[in-house]
């Protein structure tokens, strides 16, 4: 994968020549419709060129808002979406497509992803994969998949998935999916990069080590280390000054006997939900999302 410099930041090129922004903007968690608008736009201000948003989170209508009043081209934006589990099977992912663009207000999206490999998930891409061929959706990817289920997903399908997006951070680094999505010419994008804010992370010692050296925050180390190890990285801050902060990293490089310190703080500690946890499953399959 070849990587360019586009706007003074690093553009990673997908599987099928698509080039995506290194350093994005996450938005779980920001339901608050005036919230998720002003973080929009103050990401975008501040040179984000790459929104990740979900159907499930419900923000969809704000993120449209914030890209229109950003005033920037369309073009040059990159403007994820994930579609949610209710709505695998074919047909209903193909309508759910259309009810995400609509509340975008746009008319194509830069990637889709499935957000869980759950249900019919085979059903799902195949409408991906005929969207991606019409030309409304330039790269299709995943989120939460396990080797098991890429395996399951490319016994069936004619497209890989340019992206894994999975939990990843210092503490929890999933080194042999990493590995397998790499071998796989899919690029792992991690979510909660910051371990969503966690202080096991923010307060690590070789973490403040490093970050004092270089004069920069743990956050800024952190998201510097993913940047290195390869990954598409989607920080997500609702105060100015962090989503300022959390873009401030293109001026400062790590060693590599840093980059494994930081290889080695992994305790293979999940903080949030495993896509192999049937529970887990069956309550998502069984939620009454209306999306
Ligand atoms: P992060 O790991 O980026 O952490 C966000 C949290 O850390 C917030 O509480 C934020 O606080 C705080 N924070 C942000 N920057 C700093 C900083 N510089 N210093 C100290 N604290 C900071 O986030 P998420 O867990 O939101 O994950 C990132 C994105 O990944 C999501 O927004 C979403 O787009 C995606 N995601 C995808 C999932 C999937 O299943 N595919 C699941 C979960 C997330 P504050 O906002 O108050 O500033």
């Amino acid at each position: 994968m070849k990587d360019t410099n586009k706007d003074d930041q690093p553009w990673v090129t997908l599987n099928n020549g698509i080039a995506i922004p290194a350093l994005g903007f996450g938005v779980w968690q920001i339901d608050d419709e005036t919230i998720c608008e002003n973080a929009v736009l103050k990401a975008i201000q501040t040179g984000y060129r790459m929104i990740d948003t979900a159907s499930i989170y419900m923000n969809e209508k704000a993120v449209g808002m914030a890209i229109i009043k950003s005033g920037v081209a369309r073009g040059d934006l990159f403007i994820t979406s994930k579609l949610w589990v209710q709505d695998h099977g074919y047909e209903q992912a193909k309508s759910a497509f259309q009810r995400t663009l609509d509340r975008l207000q746009l008319e194509y999206l830069d990637m889709y992803l499935l957000h869980w490999p759950f249900g019919d998930f085979i059903g799902a891409w195949k409408a991906l994969e005929e969207l991606y061929k019409e030309g409304k959706i330039k790269a299709i990817g995943v989120c939460n998949f396990t080797i098991e289920k890429l395996e399951e997903l490319k016994a069936s399908s004619e497209i890989l998935p340019v992206v894994n997006q999975i939990e990843l951070h210092p503490i929890f680094q999933q080194k042999e999916l990493q590995m397998y999505n790499k071998e796989n010419n899919m690029i792992t994008e991690p979510w909660s990069p910051l371990g969503n804010g966690n202080n096991l992370i923010l307060k690590n010692e070789t973490l403040l080590d490093i970050a004092n050296k270089y004069n920069k925050t743990v956050a800024q180390v952190v998201l510097r280390w993913h940047l290195q190890e390869g990954f598409v990285v989607i920080p997500k801050s609702i105060t100015p000054s962090r989503i300022e902060e959390n873009f401030n990293v293109f001026d400062f490089e790590l060693y590599e006997n840093e980059m494994n310190s930081i290889r080695n703080i992994d305790t293979n500690t999940r903080l949030f939900f495993d896509p192999k946890d049937p529970e887990w499953e069956q309550k998502m399959l069984a939620s009454k999302a209306d999306i």
